[in-house]
This record gives structure tokens, C-alpha cells and sequence, in this order.
């Protein structure tokens, strides 16, 4: 099984990734917990090279293809033998990232997205929780936490109001897949919600 957490940044996604992971665990199943960027040593380095240094360093439709380049590697080396061996699979985002950051927040990259979705990845979670916040609390949470990347900082509220709309979007357009969280609340009431989301789609 296949779960994926989706939000704006400082929605407390990978706060609800990390609570899930541990509760599904106390319940007995084997979970991998992963993220994107990231979530397998070679894609990992492509966060490095994309969210560190000179945030002008690649263009759009490079910076795309590096993170089509991770997630493919992260699905060889980390998502496909989890779930081979019958592991739940939580990610720290997924595609629909891609969607919103790469498609629509430095210009119209959307089509693009897809197509090479479809080319390369081809596989979508069986369940996604959108941790929806508005942007302003999304904003000042991530701006308050250590180590947040300079460029989210840079982006702004402007592109955070267009993204949640995107996911908002997202999630109606496809309603079997997604279940929207209200992130607002606090930590421990969103995560009984996920939890609760999470037992009944796996039958846990
Ligand atoms: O989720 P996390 O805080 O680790 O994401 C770090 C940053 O990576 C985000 O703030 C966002 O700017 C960027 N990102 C991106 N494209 C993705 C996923 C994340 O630009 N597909």
C-alpha cells in the first residue's frame, strides 16, 4: 500500500508523515517512512543539488527534470521494493509536488509535468492526505522552524495562496484518492484524523 502526504510548506505534513508511520507501526504493520526530494541515497543528492546553493542555478524545465530524475530513482531503489515485500509506503510528498511546485510556480510547466509523469513514473499513491493550512499559518510556521530551505522563504505568500488552491484542486479532481485534512488543529487532532483516514483505507 501506498500512501502519500501532500500540503503547502509548514502544513505539519511530515509531523503527520512521522505520527502515522509510528502508529501504523504500533499496530503491527512494517511501514517505510520516505520523503521527496530525496528518499533514496541518489535522489537525495538531486535535493542537494536542487535546494541548496544558488537558487537561479537551474531554469524551470532543468530544475523539473532533475526531480523527474529523483522520484524515478526513489520508486526503483526505495518505493518498489517496499511494497514488493508488502511494506505500507508513507512519502513525505510525491507527483503531486511536482504538480504544483514544478507545474505551476515558475511558470506553466503543468503539461510538461504530466507528460513526463506518464513516461517515466506512471504510478500514483492508492491514497494521498492533503494537509490543507492556510498559507499565512503555513508561513510563519516554517519561517519559525530551524533549517527551512531560503527558497521557500523567498516564494512567498503569494505563490503559498496559489499552491493550496492547486491542491485544493488537485484532491477535488480526483476525490477516490485524495482525502483533505484540516491542518489548522492541533498536531494531535490532525493526527487521530490521518489516523483514523489511514486504518480504514488499509482495513487496519
Ligand atoms: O517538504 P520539504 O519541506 O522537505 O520540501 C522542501 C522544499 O522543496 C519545498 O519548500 C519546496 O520548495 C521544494 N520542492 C519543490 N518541488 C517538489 C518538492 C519540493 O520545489 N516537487
Amino acid at each position: 500500500r501506498f500512501l502519500s502526504f501532500e500540503g503547502i510548506d509548514g502544513s505539519g505534513k511530515s509531523t503527520q508523515a512521522r505520527l502515522l508511520a509510528s502508529a501504523l507501526r504500533d499496530l503491527g504493520a512494517e511501514v517505510v517512512l520516505t520523503r521527496e526530494p530525496g528518499g533514496s541515497p541518489g535522489a537525495e543528492e538531486i535535493r542537494r543539488l536542487v535546494l541548496e546553493g544558488d537558487p537561479d542555478r537551474w531554469s524551470a524545465e532543468t530544475e523539473l527534470l532533475l526531480f523527474t530524475a529523483a522520484r524515478r530513482d526513489h520508486l526503483e531503489k526505495t518505493i518498489r521494493p517496499a511494497l514488493a515485500r508488502g511494506a505500507v509506503v508513507i512519502t513525505d510528498r510525491f507527483a503531486d509536488s511536482s504538480r504544483m511546485y514544478q507545474g505551476i510556480s515558475r511558470g506553466d510547466l503543468a503539461a510538461t509535468v504530466d507528460a513526463l509523469h506518464a513516461l517515466m513514473i506512471g504510478v500514483e499513491p492508492d491514497l494521498t492526505l492533503l494537509i490543507d493550512i492556510d498559507p499565512e499559518t503555513g508561513l510563519s510556521r516554517a519561517v519559525a522552524r530551524q533549517g527551512v530551505e531560503q527558497r521557500f522563504e523567498d516564494m512567498g505568500l503569494d505563490l503559498q495562496r496559489k499552491m493550496r488552491g492547486g491542491f485544493l484542486s488537485l484532491a477535488a479532481a480526483h476525490p477516490a484518492r485524495f482525502r483533505v485534512i484540516d491542518g489548522a488543529r492541533p498536531p494531535e487532532a490532525v493526527a487521530a484524523d490521518v489516523l483514523a483516514t489511514a486504518r480504514a483505507h488499509l482495513g487496519l
